[in-house]
């Protein structure tokens, strides 16, 4: 069996679900996962933590927004107090390892070090996560054994669905015959993609393109939306977001553009947490 598709029992009145997650890495994105640690390369991560989430906790209390931050443990290590006040607001916390580390290639032990230290460093922020994001968009072999050990209900990292959420299916992967695929997991995943995230749109990162207008990546995600209202009933989009990619100013701006289209759209923004608890089998 592949995955088990769900779907969200949406609240009266509202047509499609939407969620605007951040992934707060600061410097952690750069170190582990560029290889780059020099002044230059902790600033940027450093603008995310003191310029990008004010202004995106700013904007999310404009239109009474709650969302879903997935914080590495060294950034709540670095920026507790940052950290905390995303608590305060009343948003949610997800895991996102501790120095943004891939799990792809990592062993079992070392995968497993790095989810407990996550867990007990945003324990020091007063967050006990049940959601998980992987740092890089991938997961070992053992990465959904592990979440389940962990008791962690959903994961946003898996690109295997667009607008539904589901229960994937470990899958043994085979080049001399056809994968084949255990039973799904009770784990559910809110399915991630490229196209709906920040990052490689708007984010400049040497030999790598990045620098798109922001109208165009609007473009993207309206068409998307707009796709979703009209043709996927009970559906979720989901879109992926960095302090330090969308809390530049012509990055913010279209963010609220796009906040009010799918406001007038009757999009329900909301958590995970809470989308979770409508999500149907
Ligand atoms: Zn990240």
């Amino acid at each position: 069996m592949i995955q088990k598709t769900g779907k969200i029992n949406l609240p009266e009145g509202k047509k499609i679900a939407l969620t605007l997650t951040f992934d707060f890495d600061s410097a952690s994105v750069w170190m582990e996962s560029f290889g780059k640690s020099s002044p230059i390369y902790v600033s940027r991560g450093e603008y995310g933590a003191v310029v990008g989430v004010p202004r995106i906790l700013d904007l999310l209390h404009k239109y009474n927004l709650k969302t879903t931050f997935f914080i590495p443990g060294h950034t709540a290590d670095t920026y507790p107090e940052v950290c905390k006040e995303i608590v305060a607001r009343g948003h949610e916390v997800g895991h996102h390892g501790y120095v943004h580390e891939d799990p792809t290639d990592l062993t079992l032990e070392v995968e497993d070090a790095i989810l407990q230290r996550g867990f007990e460093t945003l324990d020091k922020i007063g967050v006990k996560p049940i959601g998980y994001r992987s740092p890089g968009f991938d997961f070992s072999p053992n990465t959904l054994m592990l979440l389940e050990k962990y008791g962690i209900k959903y994961d946003s990292s898996l690109m295997g669905n667009d607008f539904y959420p589901y229960c994937p299916a470990p899958c043994h992967v085979n080049f001399d015959k056809g994968n084949t695929f255990d039973k799904p997991s009770s784990l559910v995943e809110m399915p991630c993609s490229w196209f709906l995230d920040d990052w490689p749109h708007a984010e400049f990162v040497m030999t790598r393109a990045g620098m798109k207008p922001q109208s165009e990546i609007y473009e993207i995600w309206k068409t998307t939306f707009d796709y979703g209202i009209k043709n996927m009933p009970n559906s979720l989009l989901n879109v992926a977001l960095h302090p330090q990619v969308s809390g530049r100013a012509h990055m913010i701006t279209m963010l609220e553009e796009f906040i009010n289209h799918a406001l007038e759209n009757d999009a329900w923004i909301a958590p995970f947490e809470e989308i979770l608890e409508r999500v149907e089998f």
